[in-house]
Parts: structure tokens; C-alpha cells; sequence
């Protein structure tokens, strides 16, 4: 839609952060719903941040405006079903930027569902040059609530190696055939010491991760769910109420866990 209170689009530039700014990168958020107190777009597509870097420790740096569609070529089991995760058109796959995915902060942002998985950590930065380091579980809030201060901006994603190494399973559901997801479990397990976590995303208004030092027992595990999810933790919207989102958590849950324990 247009966004008839915008006056001005540009590059970041020096002359700081004003009332009625907004970060602008693929726009397919921005653009979906009007923004009556935006006046001006400052355009992070024009950094010029590479979208994928991996670093010598074999961590991978994935910049903010990085799109959907450049990450969904990386080479690892959890990206593309990730990326196929999102109810998008390939013009939104095109556009949309993993950045966006998480600032935007939606349940069902599957964006956020991997970058929490393989243990994410954002780099922020401040306008007054102040930088910091969230894990992407803390990063989001509550449905379309961050932790970012006003001007602040998320430069980065840094998956570190360990967690790109561990043995993953993926599970979601959905109301309807394509439609948003209702609920995405990912479990993760340590191949050497059999360590797991589960995150469960979609279903809860922000990310929720459980911790086990082996593979956990089928009781363990929804017991765990139930102690880390609070009753006000289960999301709802017409794409699913709370109670048939918790109970798919359960079930994607233990089918998670089963796949985890076969051998590889
Ligand atoms: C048909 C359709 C289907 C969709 N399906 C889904 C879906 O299944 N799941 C889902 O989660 N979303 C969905 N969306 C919403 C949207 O497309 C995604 O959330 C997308 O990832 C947003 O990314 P973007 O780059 O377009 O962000 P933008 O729209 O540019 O920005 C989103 C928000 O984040 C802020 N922002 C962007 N980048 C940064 C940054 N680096 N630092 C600080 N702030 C920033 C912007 O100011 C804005 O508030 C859908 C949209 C459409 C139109």
C-alpha cells in the first residue's frame, strides 16, 4: 500500500535519527500496513553489507539485508524448509530480508525460528556508535516487540559453528495448505555428546528454547514445554487459537524428539 505520510526516502547518513524515521529494507512488512506515524525510510538495502560471510572459526555472519531467497541457497538441512516456512510468494522470497524477518518480530516469522535454533546471535547497533550482542531467543519480545531502542539497528546474524554442526529435525503446522505457521518446532542434538534443544516458535508469541543434557524421554520433554511456556505464552490469531497451537506443539515436539533418536 502507499504510504502517504512518508516525505522522504534515502541512505543513512550523518544527520542522525529523527522523530517519524524508519528502517526500511525489503518493505514487505513496511508496505503491508499503514504507517501513520512514518515520515521518512532510511533505505538499509543501500549498506552494502554482504548477506553471507563465514568466518574462520566456520561461524557464518548473515547480514541483516540478506534476503530470503540468498539464504535459501546456503547448503544446511534446517535453511530452505526454513525458507519455505514463510507464506511468500517467490517476489517476497526475492525481497524480504532475514533482518526484516526478525525485526518485524511476527510468530510466525520463520527467520527467527532458525536464527534461534542454531543458537543466533544479533549485533545491534545504536545511533550513538554503541554496539551490543542478543542471542536471537532474547531478541524478540512478544509478537512484534524487540528489544531494539529507538534508532537502533540489527547489522547482523552470526550462527556459530558448533551449531551448525549438530544433527537437526524440523516440524510445522499450519491451520490450511500454505498457509502462515502455526506452530514450528526445531530440535538440535550435539553429535558428539548428544546433547538437545528444542525450540519452539510460531506457536508462542516469541521463541521459547529447552535445554537437555542428553535426548530427552518423551514425558521429560512435555513436561519441559509446559514448565517454560506460560499459559500467556501461546500466541492467537485466525491462523490458530492457543490451545490447538500448544497441542500441535506437543505432538511436532515428540515427533522432533523420535527423529533426533534414530540413528543418523
Ligand atoms: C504475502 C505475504 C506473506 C508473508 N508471510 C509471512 C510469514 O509467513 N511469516 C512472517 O514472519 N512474515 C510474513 N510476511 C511479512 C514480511 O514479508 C516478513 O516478515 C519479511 O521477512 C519482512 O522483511 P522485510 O525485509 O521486508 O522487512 P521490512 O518490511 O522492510 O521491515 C520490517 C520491520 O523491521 C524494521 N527493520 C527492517 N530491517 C531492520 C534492521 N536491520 N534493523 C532494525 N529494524 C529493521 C522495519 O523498520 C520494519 O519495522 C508476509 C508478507 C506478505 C506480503
Amino acid at each position: 500500500m502507499d504510504l502517504d505520510t512518508v516525505r522522504e526516502l534515502g541512505p543513512w547518513s550523518a544527520h542522525g535519527w529523527r522523530d517519524g524515521d524508519a528502517w526500511l529494507a525489503g518493505g514487505t512488512w513496511l508496505f503491508s500496513e499503514p504507517q501513520p506515524a512514518v515520515r521518512r525510510l532510511v533505505d538499509l538495502t543501500e549498506m552494502g553489507w554482504a548477506s553471507l560471510r563465514q568466518l574462520a572459526d566456520g561461524s557464518l555472519e548473515i547480514g541483516a539485508t540478506c534476503t530470503v531467497a540468498e539464504l535459501s541457497a546456503y547448503p544446511h538441512p534446517l535453511f530452505l524448509p526454513c525458507c519455505r516456512a514463510f507464506l511468500a510468494s517467490f517476489k517476497i522470497w526475492n525481497v524480504a530480508t532475514v533482518g526484516g524477518n526478525l525485526c518485524a518480530a511476527l510468530p510466525a516469522g520463520p527467520m527467527i525460528s532458525l536464527c534461534a535454533a542454531l543458537e543466533g546471535r544479533c549485533l545491534l547497533l545504536a545511533q550513538d556508535g554503541g554496539r551490543r550482542v542478543v542471542p536471537v531467543s532474547d531478541f524478540v519480545r512478544g509478537a512484534g516487540r524487540t528489544v531494539l531502542g529507538e534508532g537502533e539497528l540489527l547489522r547482523s546474524i552470526t550462527l556459530p559453528a558448533h551449531a551448525l554442526r549438530r544433527r537437526s529435525a524440523m516440524r510445522q503446522a499450519s491451520l490450511y495448505e500454505l498457509g502462515r505457521s502455526a506452530a514450528l518446532v526445531i530440535g538440535t542434538r550435539d553429535p558428539a555428546g548428544g546433547a538437545t534443544t528444542v525450540t519452539v516458535t510460531a506457536s508462542t508469541v516469541r521463541p521459547f528454547q529447552l535445554g537437555f543434557p542428553g535426548l530427552p524421554g518423551r514425558e521429560e520433554l512435555a513436561e519441559a514445554i509446559e514448565r517454560t511456556v506460560p499459559p500467556s505464552g501461546w500466541f492467537s490469531d485466525v491462523h490458530g487459537l492457543p490451545r490447538w497451537r500448544r497441542h500441535m506443539t506437543h505432538r511436532l515436539a515428540e515427533q522432533v524428539r523420535r527423529e533426533l533418536s534414530e540413528p543418523t
